[in-house]
């Protein structure tokens, strides 16, 4: 059962291959941005969920990785026995350790001061939506940062056992 649905929201499930989709995303963002971005997939990685939601999700992703960083940003697209994931992955400016968790909260932004080198403000946002479509679509959102070398962001998509 999925944990959390925000009123209004549709959720359309299909199955499909997480790298063609996060291709396609990545694909676009690039298009939009002109930024460098490299994608790795190794194979295909069958996946019930909903797409567009996936789509903003990682849409949010790529938005901060952009907007925190300068240097390429990677993606990539992987899978084992107990789950399937796709990272995106930034060398800039990292989030500190004990505000890792923070950042989920709406409006939660970290000192403006450490991100003048981006030269955009956000409002805080992009985050605690990207934690209630997760919800929504069952997909759990990680973050690994160490400051000043860079962010990764991983969608772990947990595969059904049989009898779930
Ligand atoms: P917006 O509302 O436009 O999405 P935002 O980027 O400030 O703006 P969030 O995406 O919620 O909002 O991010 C919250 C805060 O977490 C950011 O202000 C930034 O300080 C920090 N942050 C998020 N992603 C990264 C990243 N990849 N590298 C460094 N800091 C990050």
């Amino acid at each position: 059962m999925l944990a959390r649905r925000p009123e209004g929201w549709s959720i359309k499930l299909e199955s499909f291959d997480l790298a063609r989709v996060a291709e396609e995303s990545v694909r676009s963002f690039r298009n939009a941005y002109h930024r460098e971005i490299t994608f790795f997939a190794e194979g295909s990685f069958w996946q019930t969920t909903d797409a567009s939601k996936l789509k903003q999700l990682l849409f949010i992703l790529l938005d901060n990785a952009r907007k925190y960083s300068e240097a390429v940003i990677t993606v990539r697209v992987g899978g084992d026995e107990q789950a399937h994931w796709i990272t995106v992955e930034d060398q800039g400016i990292g989030i500190p350790k004990d505000e890792l968790d923070k950042v989920f909260d709406r409006f939660y932004r970290l000192d403006p001061a450490r991100t003048r080198g981006s030269g955009e403000g956000g409002y805080g946002l992009g985050l605690a939506l990207a934690k209630d479509i997760a919800e929504a679509i069952d997909v759990r959102i990680q973050l690994d940062s160490i400051v000043d070398q860079g962010t990764t962001a991983s969608l772990i998509f947990r595969k059904k056992q049989n009898g779930e």
